[in-house]
């Protein structure tokens, strides 16, 4: 397919990111509904070039956990792709209009991405280094499917350089500067699980001062946060003005986290011990499967490939599926039901359903 920006006609906003936007978009020629990710990139024509060389990769993506790509085009100064659309939006959406999901949803998510995690690593050699529910998409074919990875190392130079992309989903080992392995991906994944699990992103950022006017201006801002918690950016300016003022917590006039915040959480990830759920309150397979997510140490944590293959037989799955019961789920106002197969179920290593 010749892809050309002419040739697309905006339907509708999905929504904004760092550094790019999302439209839903009909290609005339063929009738095609597809997503058009536009991402600027402030640098020479040549290496927009060399994106587009490297974003082809995604053309030889053949999986059902993963979007599939149209193609990519430039339309100056964006790097545009297009993408299959997926009409039901991405979990983070999702969660917010129903509310936390019922916990077999959660396991599907779980399941599917680490299917597509292992996709990605195995055939590809790709880490994904962006796990988070915005990124995780959803249809009304019940299929759950990962966008926007690291294809592009230069796409990821390009952006780091306008911007330090700071992301509350990193992994402790990330945070600190060490290599970014398939693991990494692991961790985002747990946090991710969890924030689907109880509806809320799992760590909280209080203010750790005395300060009675920040704890204030910190109660005021409090319910604009969420839009604005899953990814920040933040300029190199900001973040040096910030680090001098590190006792105190600031927001910024939208009432986003500013870098200040960022550091306290960042802080928060590496010092304490990881997010767990809630005990009691879920199956012990999904209590279990987040905490091997969770592990601090990626020495310690299993690749997606292992938490795949740990997650049990058929049978075990199936017998947990009849324990669960649940078998239907509204989702913008729609009931869906058998949306988990029982072969799907999540049964990590060594329990007895
Ligand atoms: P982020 O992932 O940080 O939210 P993006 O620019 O990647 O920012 O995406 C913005 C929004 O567009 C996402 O939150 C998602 O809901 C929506 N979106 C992205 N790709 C698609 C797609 N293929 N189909 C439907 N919605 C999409
Ligand atoms: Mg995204």
């Amino acid at each position: 397919l010749d892809l050309k920006g002419s040739d697309l006609e905006k339907l509708a906003d999905l929504g904004q990111g760092n550094g790019g936007s999302v439209e839903k978009v009909k290609h005339v020629p063929t009738g095609t509904i597809m997503a058009k990710k536009s991402v600027l990139i402030d640098a020479k024509s040549s290496v927009r070039k060399q994106i587009l060389r490297e974003l082809d990769i995604m053309h030889e993506c053949n999986s059902e956990y993963i979007i599939s790509c149209y193609g990519s085009f430039i339309e100056d100064p964006n790097v545009c792709t297009c993408i299959e659309f997926m009409d039901k939006g991405s979990f983070d959406g999702i969660y917010k209009s129903y509310g936390a999901l019922p916990v077999e949803v959660v396991g599907r998510v779980a399941m599917s991405v680490l299917e597509g995690l292992t996709y990605l690593y195995d055939v590809h050699r790709i880490i994904h280094r962006d796990i988070k529910p915005s990124n995780i998409l959803f249809n009304s074919e019940g299929q759950i499917k990962l966008c926007d990875f690291g294809v592009s190392g230069e796409l990821i130079n390009s952006i780091a350089h306008t911007f330090v992309g700071t992301s509350v989903y990193m992994s402790p080992e990330r945070i600190q500067g060490a290599d970014y392995s398939v693991k990494s991906d692991v961790w985002s994944l747990g946090i991710s699980l969890i924030e689907l699990a109880l509806g809320a992103f799992p760590f909280t950022d209080p203010p750790d001062d005395d300060d009675l006017s920040d704890l204030e201006e910190y109660a005021g801002n409090q319910q604009k946060t969420p839009t604005h918690r899953d990814s920040f950016v933040v300029s190199h300016k900001t973040a040096k003005r910030a680090s001098k003022r590190r006792s105190k917590l600031e927001f910024q006039p939208d009432g986003g986290l500013t870098t200040m915040s960022i550091i306290e959480l960042m802080h928060q990830i590496v010092q304490e011990p990881s997010p767990r759920l809630p005990e009691g309150k879920f199956p012990k397979e999904a209590e279990e499967l987040v905490d091997a997510c969770l592990l601090k140490r990626p020495e310690d944590r299993e690749a997606p490939k292992s938490l795949l293959y740990d997650l049990g037989t058929v049978e075990q799955a199936a017998a947990l599926f009849e324990l669960i019961g649940a078998k239907s789920l509204l989702i913008a106002g729609r009931t869906r039901t058998a949306l988990m197969k029982p072969s799907q179920c999540i049964i990590p290593k060594g329990s007895q359903p």
